[in-house]
């Protein structure tokens, strides 16, 4: 990975910024030591984000007789983010402040049988514009809407080259949305938005190489290495889901046999508990949400066979997890998705102790594997927080995203504005959320 010093400026920026929203109000030195920077490269960053208007002075700190410390916060009033995550059937927008406190949100659902782009995004501009309107968020600066997208995308050109559920293909999307919404844009696939929103908010923060899985009706893996996002020479690293896991095994939509989301995805889980009993009372017909939330009762509950259909789950998890262990010796595998939430305590144990039995000894008992600390939606937090990240890197996403410049953009950066970012996030098949991941 080319790392310029403008690539590590603005990633020491996210970092001193993530710092400040977990710790404020917190000094300069209490920063330096937090984020291993030095005291000079705090106090210069820290300027950079005052004169943004992103961080602001709070007050003093005592220091026991000593010069009194000036203590930081993020600006309270009057900045927003903008989150959106739009899966097949929803479009879900949240509005954010600088703390990531949810000030409004608002929501439509989608026809999946009539999904033209124009549909598409006419729904997602008004979904925007319920939530900034609300007045919660009224008289907010909103400093970007960040917009989490199923399907493969370029990033670069904000074009969505395929998105299968809806018969996509090379649909200009940031310039569809651009007509319609007087923001910045910035496009994501949710499967790299979750991995943002644990760098910001949850178990990824000050990590530098951690792992995020998703568990959905899809499934995929987010990649931090050295503490940057890893998307891939073309978008689409991460596609876990779609490694084999059983030679010749279950067919896969994606036309393989064997993937590791046809054993721990939604659908997986649920053919996992018909094969130890078809007529499980827990199996609710075409609802795999509903079904992994009798599932999760009944283990709770000590039910035998859930506990089972919990446990070869957990087998299959873990052995899948052991790999990317192995190939990446992570610090850190969070365990994300609206599944992960709903099995929870007993997934999170029986996987720890699959990734014991299958990963070598080195890179596993250095990995610590944890359920997501994140309550809110994962996609709409972690579109918020690419776009935030856009907001402060020079150049932002790319040259299209300039296009889509059309007003609430931030006073600009100390930098010149850059090249064309490098394309970014892992690519994600269809339908890896559904009305259970809410919330
Ligand atoms: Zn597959």
């Amino acid at each position: 990975m080319k790392r310029t010093s403008r690539g590590i400026r603005t990633a020491n920026r996210y970092r001193v910024l993530r710092q400040v929203i977990a710790d404020q109000p917190v000094s300069r030195p209490r920063l330096a030591v937090a984020t291993g920077l030095s005291t000079a490269t705090v106090a210069t960053l820290v300027g950079e984000l005052v004169a943004l208007g992103l961080l602001v002075e709070a007050g003093y700190e005592d220091s026991g007789g000593g010069r009194p410390r000036g203590l930081l916060a993020v600006n309270p009033s009057d900045a927003a983010l903008v989150g959106v995550d739009v899966s097949e059937t929803y479009v879900h927008a949240e509005v954010f402040d600088l703390a990531w406190t949810v000030l409004s949100r608002a929501e439509r659902q989608l026809c999946l049988g009539d999904a033209a782009p124009d549909r598409v995004v006419n729904a997602i501009a008004a979904t925007v514009g319920a939530a900034v309107g609300h007045r919660a968020a009224t008289g907010r600066q909103v400093l970007g809407v960040g917009v989490g997208i199923p399907g493969v995308l370029d990033r670069r050109t904000g074009v969505s080259l395929y998105a299968p559920a809806w018969g996509w293909q090379d649909v200009p999307l940031l310039r569809l949305l651009a007509e319609r919404l007087p923001h910045r844009l910035f496009l994501d696939n949710p499967l790299h938005a979750c991995l943002a929103a644990e760098l910001w908010s949850g178990a990824a923060r000050g990590r530098e190489d951690a792992v995020v899985v998703y568990l959905g009706t899809g499934v995929g893996a987010g990649f931090a290495l050295g503490g940057e996002p890893h998307r891939g020479r073309s978008n689409s690293a991460g596609e876990w889901g779609h490694t084999t896991l059983v030679m010749d095994g279950r067919l896969c939509h994606c036309g393989r046999h064997g993937c590791v989301e046809t054993y721990v995805g939604a659908p997986g889980i649920v053919q996992n508990l018909r094969e130890l009993n078809p007529l499980s009372p827990l199996l609710h017909p075409d609802d795999p949400a509903a079904t992994i939330a009798s599932l999760a009762a009944a283990c709770e509950a000590g039910d035998p066979v859930a506990e089972k259909a919990v446990r070869d789950t957990a087998a299959y998890l873990g052995a899948a997890v052991a790999d990317l262990v192995n190939l990446l010796d992570p610090e850190l595998v969070v365990l994300s998705g609206w599944v992960a939430r709903r099995l929870g305590a007993p997934l999170l144990r029986q996987v720890r102790q699959a990734v014991d039995r299958h990963a070598l000894r080195r890179p596993g008992d250095g990995t610590q594997i944890v359920l997501s600390p994140v309550r809110a939606n994962p996609v709409s937090l972690g579109a918020a927080s690419s776009a935030l990240e856009g907001v402060l890197a020079p150049g932002g996403q790319g040259g299209t995203s300039h296009a889509a410049t059309a007003g609430g953009s931030l006073r600009p950066g100390p930098f010149p504005p850059g090249p064309a970012s490098r394309t970014l996030g892992p690519a994600r098949h269809g339908t890896t959320r559904e009305a259970g991941s809410r919330g």
